[in-house]
């Protein structure tokens, strides 16, 4: 009796949101805005998802100095902060910008991204996800592509010290190579890192090429596939199919992370990918059961890219809705798509339901997943 009242107190989804996540947000004219998440908060709210009693939504929490200084510099993290008291300029090449609050939203979204895969980590809850968190461009030394501090990566380090959970699952399904932790656990053989992106000779970062397969101790332990632009769910779903499986299940890991950017659903405006709903849903739907069989349940999803606005929202929903077995209304409800429509100035979708998308890359990525077979003896 004692043991079911445990198990019932034990959420089924933590996800976390406050005010001090939404000023990870470089301005109205640049791609990385904060409305995405809000739009898919809000949405989840709207279609009841947040009301389930299995569902827990944390406060958003600050990173330590400490905390940041488990993956990156001190040179970098007092960089950040210098340039955000200024104001002006960017923190890397171009692509972000420094701004005044920066440093406090980056240390919010480390922090926040903590505390939702702390309370799975701790057993509390079952998965989790983080709108805003996957910053998986960001290196030790470097900003890059919209992400100032690496969440993911911090992250990683964290389950190792504090839960003592060793062996990490990496699954980054966003339209970019997650070069900040692939790179930053290239040598680590307890991190499997299998990276979904477009292709680098067409998009940034322009890394995560098939041979690049980790290094020293990590050979075997880093799977790039490089799709062809215009992949679709056809492409997607077999190499995911294909290797993803049979590689958690001899990786044997305590924990699996997974970076659901959405900009390589058809249409976004950063990416050439074709991925309908059916792929986002198809993943997290995949790795939950693994989660389950493998490594009791352990499960967090981090929003990371997506830079249409409905697409977020929508295919975010579906993704928490994925993990916490709740099932949406068909129809998307008629309030939140008026407010969508006044707030983002465009048209919001009438369902959430998708046709699936297929392409002509198949043969290549047949080909792409028979090499990973042969390197990797599956
Ligand atoms: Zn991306």
């Amino acid at each position: 009796m004692e043991e079911e009242t445990l198990h019932s107190e034990v959420k089924k989804l933590a996800l976390v949101w406050g005010p001090a996540l939404f000023n990870y947000d470089f301005g109205s004219e640049h791609p990385f805005s904060a409305v995405r998440a809000l739009q898919a908060h809000t949405l989840m709210e709207a279609v009841g998802l947040l009301k389930q009693p299995e569902v827990t939504v944390l406060p958003s929490v600050y990173a330590s100095r400490e905390d940041l200084l488990l993956f990156h510099t001190r040179e970098l993290v007092e960089f950040v902060q210098n340039a955000c008291v200024r104001g002006h300029g960017f923190l890397d090449e171009g692509d972000t910008p420094a701004l005044e609050g920066g440093m406090e939203a980056a240390e919010a979204v480390v922090g926040s991204s903590w505390s939702v895969t702390e309370m799975v980590a701790k057993g509390e809850a079952r998965t989790g996800m983080v709108l805003v968190g996957g910053l998986h461009h960001a290196h030790p030394g470097r900003v890059s592509g919209f992400c100032i501090f690496n969440d993911l990566a911090i992250n990683i380090v964290k389950l190792r010290q504090n839960f003592g959970f060793q062996r990490i699952a990496y699954i980054d399904i966003d339209a970019h190579h997650g070069d900040g932790v692939v790179y930053g656990f290239y040598e680590d053989p307890n991190v499997l890192a299998i990276d979904f992106h477009e292709d680098g000779r067409y998009l940034f970062p322009g890394t995560g090429d098939l041979n690049e397969m980790g290094r020293g101790a990590g050979n075997g332990f880093t799977f790039n596939l490089a799709l062809p632009p215009y992949s679709s769910d056809q492409s997607f779903i077999y190499a995911f199919d294909e290797l993803v499986p049979p590689l958690l299940r001899r990786f044997k890991p305590d924990f699996i992370m997974l970076v659901t950017g959405v900009d390589a659903h058809g249409g976004d405006p950063l990416s050439d990918m074709n991925f309908s709903s059916v792929s986002y849903t198809h993943a997290t739907r995949t790795l939950r059961t693994l989660a389950e069989e493998l490594c009791d349940g352990r499960l967090v999803a981090y929003g990371a890219g997506g830079y249409n606005v409905a697409t977020c929202a929508l295919r975010w929903t579906e993704v928490a809705a994925t993990l916490c077995d709740y099932a949406l209304p068909e129809y998307i409800p008629q309030a939140w798509r008026e407010q969508f429509t006044r707030t983002i100035k465009e048209d919001a979708p009438i369902t959430f339901s998708e046709n699936r998308t297929s392409d002509n890359t198949l043969p290549r990525v047949e080909k792409m997943v028979d090499w990973f077979k042969m390197k990797a003896k599956l």
